[in-house]
């Protein structure tokens, strides 16, 4: 048998690479290419594995244009790029890397906490207009003491809370998954969510977006959170009812947002929450830092350095493939 052959339609980290060129030959794709189907089918008919980011789309037809794939690696959250029952049907193990960006994400959502109650965008246009004398009429706030009511007490949720200790804040969950012992080892102590509207300075979105989480927090929300509160969104954008969220903000039922996550993505220009100045916004970015972008390439290499190997992915997401290999796993 020849040397195996690996396709890499996107450079994201050359030290994983390298890795992977220790088992096989590798092909990688240009720098910021985005290939369309005919070109993926070209690519993957004689790959046996394929490490990709989201960009890609690995579309039933592409899957069954592969004559010996058996594996594809996705960095980063699970794929919505990859057509996963076309790929068990053909007995393409999918893999993804869990949890390599919680800290990255965790720490956007404080940074937003921070800027938001120091004012930092509002500062820096005051300063850059001019304003150095008149720069104490703004009073602004400090982390310590306050109250941050995290909604979705997960991976990230977590995160933001361990991470919050060390600024000694009171930590308030809302998530119907998780217990209080749970809570409590991270320091949060769970309650109900009006409760956590009611009584937090800051509130940060973090659960999963499913039908039922879908516009979870819209008009009545916004009025049950105090009027100095601000709210933060970092998770899915369809969490936050976004005209609510603007009537929150024009009427000041509270103070002020800060979001990485819309409703449409990307945002339309003309979406009015673009244009208040208590909104902070960042363009889905929380996730997308040099540190998690080469934890993901290192686990997802390693997870097709291992399967080439022959030996168990550790983040398969159809693990039936495996059990069909049953003479290798
Ligand atoms: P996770 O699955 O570990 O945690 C989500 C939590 O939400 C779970 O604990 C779950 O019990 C909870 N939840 C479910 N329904 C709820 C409800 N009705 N009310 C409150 N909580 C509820 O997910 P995670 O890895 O922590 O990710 C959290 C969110 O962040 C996800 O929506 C994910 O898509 C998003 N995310 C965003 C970025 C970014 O770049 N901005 C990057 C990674 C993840």
């Amino acid at each position: 048998m020849g040397r195996m052959k690996a396709f890499i339609p996107e450079v994201i980290c050359e030290e994983s690479h390298d890795l992977l060129r220790s088992v096989a030959d590798v092909k990688l794709g240009g720098k910021g290419r985005k290939y369309t189907e005919e070109e993926l089918m070209e690519e993957v008919e004689d790959v046996d594995a394929v490490l990709t980011t989201s960009r890609h789309h690995f579309t039933k037809k592409v899957i069954e244009s592969a004559k010996r794939l058996r594996i594809i690696a996705k960095y980063g959250a699970r794929p919505d790029n990859i057509d996963i029952e076309a790929a068990t049907k053909k007995g393409i193990a999918v893999t993804w890397t869990p949890n390599t960006n919680d800290d990255s994400v965790a720490e956007h959502a404080i940074s937003f906490m921070l800027a938001l109650i120091k004012k930092l965008p509002f500062m820096m246009e005051h300063l850059r207009k001019g304003g150095w004398r008149s720069r104490t009429k703004t009073v602004t706030n400090e982390l310590l003491g306050k109250t941050v009511g995290i909604i979705g007490l997960g991976a990230i949720g977590s995160k933001v809370a361990d991470k919050l200790k060390s600024f000694d804040v009171k930590a308030l969950a809302y998530d119907p998954y998780v217990s209080e012992e749970q809570a409590k080892e991270v320091g949060a102590e769970m309650v109900n969510l009006d409760t956590l509207l009611a009584e937090s300075d800051i509130v940060t979105v973090h659960a999963t977006l499913t039908e039922s989480t879908r516009g979870l927090i819209g008009e009545e929300e916004l009025k049950r959170m105090k009027k100095t509160a601000f709210l933060i969104n970092t998770s899915r954008g369809p969490l936050v009812e976004e005209n609510a969220l603007y009537k929150a903000l024009t009427s000041r039922w509270i103070s002020g947002a800060a979001l990485d996550v819309f409703s449409r993505e990307p945002p339309s220009m003309d979406n009015p929450l673009l244009k208040l100045d208590n909104v902070i916004v960042s363009p889905h970015i929380a996730a997308w830092t040099e540190e998690s972008l080469k934890r993901q390439a290192v686990m997802a290499t390693e997870e097709v350095v291992e399967f080439l190997k022959g030996k168990r992915p550790k983040h398969v997401l159809n693990p039936d493939v495996l059990a069909r290999l049953t003479d290798r796993y």
